[in-house]
């Protein structure tokens, strides 16, 4: 137990330190001000090249998402969420050991060259994304959680990382064992990481993007808002489950775009009734009323 403790407390001041010289020491491998470079070329890009062109540049909950921008991405994720996560993997190697099981590999890709990791990598983690994305919708109590995300009702760039931090939870307690697999854990390919956060915070950018007959592979911005549409075709849980990748959904048949919807309404049923602030939507998922 006291080691599991101690493991918590490194992670906890280990990254903590690591906030500090991620904005005290700019870098090109700091993911800070990369996060804050992004952002603000993908705002100037909405500014220029605005798709809904009434749509305020401070739009609606802008800075609501702001703050859930440097909330997820580095007090929770890479604080909170990384110490106790340095502990579960610590118990989790332990209780394999109880087996006689040491490692987890079973595919052997350290020999390949580094882009073919990398690709594998990014495919297979995209993949269980987009899976765990269709279970948000799918479990009632997970859909609970992910309703933060679907809450937005005017699409802009910091949308993007507008989500409940059990989210965080969920997708990385999924894809850990496989990624072990293969033997490596998300982090380590910065540029990977990088890369999502710009095909995301486009996903949800007020521009109209469909990168051609790249749209077939990629997410972009016209899908990406049918998945945040009110109305869902009669029956379904969602349409473009995509992270990167829409390229699953037209494997899958979950691929819905009838038209450019520029102005389609976005949210869900009572969308108007859901808590509008910061601490009261973290709390909704366990205060929330049993209807
Ligand atoms: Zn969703
Ligand atoms: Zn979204």
């Amino acid at each position: 137990m006291e080691k599991y403790f101690k493991i918590f407390l490194d992670g906890y001041y280990g990254y903590w330190n690591y906030l500090k010289s991620e904005i005290l020491y700019p870098s090109w491998q700091n993911y800070f001000y990369w996060l804050v470079g992004l952002s603000l070329l993908v705002w100037l890009l909405e500014i220029v090249f605005p798709w809904r062109k009434n749509q305020p540049i401070i739009r609606k909950d802008f800075w609501l998402d702001a703050f859930y921008m440097f909330f997820n991405f580095f007090l929770f994720s890479l604080i909170v969420y990384n110490s106790l996560s340095n502990v579960f993997v610590e118990a989790f190697n332990d209780f394999l050991g109880l087996f006689g099981i040491t490692n987890l590999v079973a595919i052997e890709v350290n020999s390949w060259p580094t882009w073919g990791q990398f690709l594998l990598m990014f495919l297979v983690a995209d993949f269980i994304q987009w899976n765990t994305h269709r279970l948000l919708h799918r479990v009632p109590w997970l859909w609970e959680f992910h309703k933060v995300h679907h809450s937005v009702e005017q699409m802009g760039f910091a949308a993007h990382l507008r989500y409940h931090w059990m989210e965080t939870i969920v997708y990385k307690s999924i894809q850990y064992v496989p990624l072990a697999m293969i033997g490596f854990g998300l982090d380590d390919f910065f540029i990977l990481h990088i890369f999502t956060i710009a095909i995301g915070h486009l996903n949800h950018a007020n521009i109209r993007l469909t990168y051609g007959p790249l749209k077939y592979i990629l997410n972009n911005p016209v899908m990406h808002l049918w998945h945040h549409a009110k109305h869902l075709p009669e029956g379904s849980h969602g349409v473009n489950y995509g992270i990167s990748l829409s390229i699953w959904d037209y494997l899958f048949g979950t691929a819905y775009i009838p038209n450019e919807g520029r102005d389609e309404p976005l949210g869900f049923e009572k969308v108007e009734e859901f808590p509008k602030t910061f601490w009261s939507q973290i709390f909704y998922p366990w205060l929330r009323k049993k209807s």
